[in-house]
């Protein structure tokens, strides 16, 4: 028996008839065999998500259900691909039927026919357990693909082959206690599903982004999650990118969801002429692109953070380190609004589902630094993009993500107003993590960075106190001590923190050179205050020559950090100078 339509409302069709559907049951609508996915279930009539256009449906069209979950292919090919929310290559629905797509192409996550080389890594015999590795593909110069045992499946290796194979041949068989397993390159997973994990581990090494803001102050760490806040124009996207492209992660899949159509075109411009700094090879070489901006249908908007999750746990199961991004999970839950709207669910807060919360806790909560199956050390860290209206950060989707995520980089519209990049605001956001990192700081980094840091930071706080006494009574009432903590504090904002993703050289700063710059400027700090302390006037601090030269530092190059210790000799004799003047005197 085959459903009917009985009710289209936007990418909500109703179906009767439906008898034995499962919820989240992928349904084909009509015979344009558009995808469609189960969300409620009313004795035999079933209400349907439909993850493309629905003009032109009509009541009476046929509804197939397939009885299965929304999955995706996993497989060599995924790396350098440019997926749909449902995970249907763009670039080969582009290859097959060119730019203007059509509703209901029937276009497979990866190409079905490309021959990949397999080398086994296990022999005839083996006795193997789920989750290791049987063989590898070199899938890209920087990403070994490795094939594994499947989930639940423990036995001996019957056969094992070498050579070239698209992704459907089978290159394993292994005997289990009551039946034969058929490994090929490629398998299913149901993307709203978690891939299963031997365990959970403490975080313990961060992400390094190469971005200071972040690694000096809020950093994330590996099996992180973090949310980037902000209004219209205060720099999400830039921060996303900037991750993309210069944090270390092994694997990047970046989301794209209900953003603008132009901005996910530069990803795509512009990704493929970069060079990965770790490997110094094309950063498309472990990146993953998933594609449903504001001009494609919104329901599938909804799946889309669900695939990029799903390809992101099965490149974690390889051993990888993988990072997440989706920009903007409020796009997402505006998704999420609207087809709840149609349900005729009963609203929450401004209209958003009850279930809000614990739908982004279950994207959020696929993240972490995990014993995979196969005993390996890997991560998924997770990074949203959050754009509420007018920065208002009191929203629904905001304070759900809030209570969430353990790193916050909230973006302040003044401080892009005030073209401070990234307009991360170091007096609201914060990083849970510090703690867990403490070792691998004192392991990798000067003894006292973290103290360093600390320093720096309160200089910051009390600018904002005393910013509040000069816009009531002046500068001039300062004492020399407190205009030289301005000073100082200006110095942190413009020399360290402030950082031009579009510079050359300035755009990445490895940690070590963090670690330097960090100690140039507290070099200073402390000699200035010392200088205040004994006497001299903040004019003889302000006219000391190689504070200029502090400014030139995010422009030295990786392999010529040696001068930032240069930089600091010269601070030091300065003040040498500057003491020795006044006993001459
Ligand atoms: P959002 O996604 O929050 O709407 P964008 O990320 O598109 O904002 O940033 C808006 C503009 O701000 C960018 O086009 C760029 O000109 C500027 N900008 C943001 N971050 C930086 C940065 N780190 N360095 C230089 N310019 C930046
Ligand atoms: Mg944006």
């Amino acid at each position: 028996m085959q459903g009917k339509i009985i009710k289209v409302s936007g990418a909500l069709v109703v179906a009767d008839n439906m008898v034995g559907a499962k919820l989240f049951d992928v349904c084909l609508v009509s015979d344009k065999k558009l995808v469609g996915e189960i969300i409620e279930i009313h004795g035999s009539k079933a209400s349907i998500e439909v993850y493309e256009n629905t003009d032109g449906l009509k009541l009476g069209d046929v509804v197939e259900n397939t009885q299965k979950p929304l999955s995706i292919k996993l497989g060599p090919g995924l790396i350098g691909n440019v997926l749909d929310g449902i995970g249907r290559s763009l670039k080969n629905i582009y290859e097959s039927v060119g730019d203007r797509i059509k509703t209901g192409v029937d276009a497979q996550t990866l190409n079905e026919e490309k021959k990949w080389k397999f080398t086994p890594l296990k022999k005839l015999n083996d006795e193997v357990c789920e989750g290791q590795v049987l063989g590898s593909v070199l899938e890209s110069q920087i990403i070994t693909h490795k094939i594994l045992v499947p989930q639940g499946v423990f036995g001996k290796i019957t056969q094992i082959k070498r050579g070239e194979f698209n992704i459907n041949d089978v290159v394993v068989k292994i005997k289990t206690k009551n039946q034969f397993v058929n490994v090929c390159l490629s398998s299913f997973w149901p993307i709203r599903i978690k891939r299963p994990i031997k365990k959970k581990i403490e975080v313990s090494q961060p992400i390094t982004t190469g971005q200071r803001v972040i690694d000096t102050f809020f950093p994330l760490a590996r099996g992180g999650v973090a949310a980037i806040p902000g209004p219209f124009g205060s720099g999400k996207t830039v921060v996303q990118h900037q991750l993309a492209k210069w944090c270390d992660a092994d694997v990047v899949v970046y989301v794209g969801c209900g953003e603008r159509g132009n901005e996910m075109t530069d990803v795509l411009n512009e990704f493929p002429t970069l060079i990965d700094p770790k490997t110094n090879r094309p950063l498309m070489e472990k990146t993953i692109l998933v594609a449903n901006t504001s001009d494609m249908p919104v329901a599938a908007r909804e799946a889309s953070i669900y695939t990029g999750i799903t390809i992101a746990e099965y490149y974690r199961d390889m051993g990888y380190n993988v990072i997440v991004m989706a920009d903007s999970t409020s796009r997402w839950a505006e998704a999420l609004r609207e087809m709840s709207g149609r349900l005729e669910e009963i609203p929450g807060e401004e209209g958003y589902p009850a279930y809000l919360g614990s739908r982004l806790a279950s994207f959020y909560e696929r993240a972490g630094n995990v014993l995979t199956l196969g005993g390996e050390n890997a991560s998924v860290s997770c990074v949203g993009a959050v754009s509420p209206q007018g920065g208002d950060l009191s929203e629904p989707v905001s304070q759900a993500t809030l209570r969430i995520v353990k790193v916050f980089w909230g973006l302040s519209s003044s401080l892009a107003y005030k073209r401070h990049f990234p307009a991360i605001d170091w007096l609201i956001s914060y990083s849970s993590y510090v703690p867990n990192l403490k070792g691998f700081y004192q392991n990798n980094l000067s003894y006292d960075f973290l103290e360093r840091k600390n320093y720096v930071m309160k200089i910051l706080q009390e600018e904002k106190e005393l910013d509040d006494v000069v816009s009531l009574m002046g500068f001039d009432v300062l004492g020399d001590k407190d205009k030289t903590t301005l000073l100082i504090a200006q110095i942190i904002r413009e020399d360290y923190l402030h950082q031009n993703a579009f510079d050359e050289t300035d755009t990445f700063s490895s940690l070590k050179k963090q670690d330097k710059m960090l100690k140039c400027i507290c070099e200073f700090a402390k000699l200035a205050y010392m200088a205040v302390e004994s006497g001299k006037v903040y004019e003889q601090i302000l006219s000391i020559p190689s504070r200029s030269l502090i400014g030139k530092m995010k422009y030295i190059k990786e392999d010529e950090l040696e001068k930032i210790d240069t930089i600091i000799s010269q601070i030091s004799s300065d003040f040498l100078s500057l003491n020795s003047k006044e006993e001459e005197e």
